[in-house]
C-alpha cells in the first residue's frame, strides 16, 4: 500500500475515532501518524489505541507513527464562589495565593511561580483570550490587574502568559507519569507542549533516551525568540497555532508558520502545520473554500505533515476530514506550480558527507529523470537528509529498524519499508529494486537511484550512490 503524496497526514484520537474499525478507515483514507492527546486520555485508553494501531500496522505490514502529545503546563484560575463573574473594562481584579473561592474582586492563582514571576504590565488572557488583564501591581503573592477586554471568568478557565517567561520546566507531574506510561508502550515521538526554551525539549530528550524522537510544539512567544536553538534540539518541530493565536496577535501566525516551516526545512526537521485546517469538517461533511487553500498553504510551503485534532477526535466526519486533506495534498501536489515553488525554498547542502549524498542523489535523479530514490538507512538519518532535499520522486526509505521506518512516517515524501540489511553491495541493488518494483514506485526496465552508507549496520555514514536497472524478473527475488 503506498500513497500518492509526499506530505503526511497526521489524525488525532478521540472519541470519534476509538475503535479498531475506525482506526482502520481512517489509516485507509490516509492518516500516516496518529496523535493521542494526553489532555483527553487516560494511560488505559492510551495503550489499547497503540494496541489497536499495532495490530493494523502488522496487519498491513506498514510502519504506522505513533505520537503522544504530553498536555504541558496548562495553568488555569481557581473556582469562584457564586459562579461566574462578569468582569468591566477599567475594572481591577486580583489573582492571589489565597485558596478560597473568588468573586469579582478576586480570583486564587493556583500557580505560585506564575505568581512570582509576573510583572507590572504583562498581559494575562484568561479563557483563549476571551478576557485580558494586565498587571498593574505585583507581589510575590498577590498580583492587581486592569480589565483590557471586557468578559465572562468561570472556574477553571484557562490562562496564557504571552510576555511571563515561568522559570519551571515544560512539564508538569502528570506531563511526568504520561511520558513514563508512553515511553513504555514504545510510541514513535512525543510532543512537548508550551515549550519555551531548548531545555524543556532537552529535559525530555533526557528521559527519553532515544526511546522516542522528541518534537517541539511551537505555541509561545517565548518561544519564537529562541526559534534556531529549538530546532536544533527537537526531531521535529508543531507550528500550534491554537494557542499562538492565543498568546500573539492571529494576524501574525500566518507569518510565523512559515518562518519556522521554511527553518525546519532548512535544518532538516519534520514540521508539522496544526489546528483548525478543517475545522468546519466537525459538523459538516465539506470544508470552507478558506480551510482547503489553508491545507494547500502549508503543502505548498513543503511542511512534512498536516494535522487534524478535534476533527478526527470527537467531529461527526472524522473520515471524511482526513480523505478531504488527502484529495486537497494529492491535488496541490500535482499541480504545475507545485515543484517550482517547493524548489524555490530548497536549501543548499550542508558541507558534510552525508548532505553532498543526498544532493548528488537528488541531482542525478531529476537530471535521468528516475522513478524513485531508494535510501538504505540504519537510523532514518539518511531518509530526513535525502527528504530535506525534496526531491521530485518518491523515496523509499528501507531499514533493519522498525523505530526508525516507524519515526520516517512524519517525514516529508518518504515511504518507510522494514527489511533486512544488505549483505553486500549486489544485494542492496537487487533488494532495492525488488522492493521498488513491490511497493508500486518502479516498473519493468525502469532505473532508480540507491543511496546507502557501507559497511552496513554503521549509522551515520553515508557514503555510496549507485544507479540501477529494475527487471521484471527481480519482482520475485527480494
Ligand atoms: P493542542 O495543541 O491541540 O494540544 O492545544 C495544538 C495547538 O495549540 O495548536
Ligand atoms: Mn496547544
Amino acid at each position: 500500500m503506498r500513497r500518492h503524496r509526499r506530505v503526511k497526514i497526521l489524525a488525532t484520537l478521540g472519541p470519534a475515532s476509538q475503535d479498531r474499525a475506525t482506526l482502520v478507515r481512517l489509516f485507509e483514507a490516509g492518516a500516516d501518524v496518529f496523535r493521542i492527546n494526553m489532555s483527553h486520555s487516560s494511560h488505559d485508553a492510551m495503550r489499547e489505541r497503540i494496541r489497536m494501531i499495532r495490530s493494523i500496522e502488522a496487519e498491513y505490514k506498514r510502519p504506522i507513527g505513533i505520537l503522544v502529545d504530553l498536555q504541558g503546563p496548562k495553568l488555569r484560575v481557581g473556582t469562584f464562589a457564586d459562579g461566574p463573574v462578569d468582569l468591566p473594562k477599567g475594572a481591577s481584579f486580583v489573582l492571589d495565593s489565597d485558596p478560597t473561592p473568588g468573586d469579582i474582586n478576586r480570583v486564587h492563582l493556583p500557580h505560585p511561580e506564575i505568581l512570582r514571576a509576573l510583572r507590572p504590565g504583562h498581559t494575562v488572557l484568561i479563557d483563549d483570550g476571551k478576557v485580558k488583564l494586565h498587571i498593574a501591581e505585583a507581589t510575590e503573592t498577590r498580583a492587581v490587574a486592569t480589565v483590557d477586554v471586557a468578559g465572562r471568568i468561570s472556574n477553571k478557565k484557562g490562562v496564557s502568559l504571552p510576555d511571563t517567561e515561568i522559570s519551571t520546566s515544560a512539564m508538569t507531574a502528570k506531563d511526568r507519569s504520561d511520558l513514563d506510561a508512553a515511553l513504555n508502550e514504545g510510541v514513535d515521538w512525543i510532543a512537548v507542549s508550551f515549550v519555551q526554551r531548548a531545555d524543556d525539549v532537552a529535559e525530555v530528550k533526557k528521559i527519553a533516551r532515544g526511546r522516542a524522537s522528541v518534537l517541539a510544539k511551537i505555541e509561545k512567544p517565548q518561544a519564537i525568540t529562541k526559534l534556531e536553538e529549538i530546532v536544533e534540539i527537537s526531531d521535529a518541530l508543531m507550528v500550534a497555532r491554537g494557542d499562538l493565536g492565543v498568546e500573539m496577535p492571529l494576524e501574525k501566525v500566518p507569518g510565523l508558520q512559515k518562518r519556522i516551516t521554511r527553518l525546519c526545512r532548512r535544518m532538516g526537521k519534520p514540521v508539522v502545520v496544526a489546528t483548525q485546517m478543517l475545522e468546519s469538517m466537525i459538523t459538516l461533511p465539506v470544508p470552507t473554500r478558506a480551510e482547503v487553500s489553508d491545507v494547500a498553504t502549508a503543502v505548498f510551503e513543503g511542511a512534512d505533515a498536516v494535522m487534524l485534532s478535534a476533527e478526527s477526535a470527537s467531529g461527526q466526519f472524522p473520515f471524511e476530514a482526513v480523505s478531504t486533506m488527502n484529495r486537497i495534498a494529492e491535488e496541490v501536489e500535482r499541480d504545475p506550480l507545485y515543484g517550482q515553488i517547493i524548489a524555490s525554498q530548497r536549501s543548499e547542502p550542508e558541507p558534510t558527507g552525508a548532505d553532498t549524498m543526498a544532493f548528488a542523489t537528488r541531482v542525478a535523479a531529476e537530471n535521468l529523470d528516475l522513478k524513485a530514490v531508494v535510501a538504505w538507512t540504519a537510523s532514518g538519518a539518511t531518509g530526513l537528509r535525502i527528504a530535506r532535499e525534496r526531491p521530485n520522486m518518491p523515496v523509499l526509505a528501507l531499514t533493519p529498524n522498525i523505530d526508525a521506518a516507524r519515526r520516517l512516517t512524519l517525514a516529508w515524501g518518504v515511504h518507510p519499508l522494514v527489511t533486512a540489511d544488505a549483505r553486500d553491495v549486489d544485494d542492496m541493488a537487487r533488494r532495492a529494486c525488488a522492493l521498488a518494483f513491490s511497493e508500486g514506485f518502479a516498473g519493468a526496465d525502469d532505473r532508480i537511484i540507491i543511496v546507502a552508507g557501507l559497511p552496513f549496520g554503521s549509522p551515520g555514514a553515508t557514503n555510496m550512490v549507485r544507479l540501477a536497472f529494475v527487471k521484471a524478473e527481480t519482482a520475485t527475488t527480494a
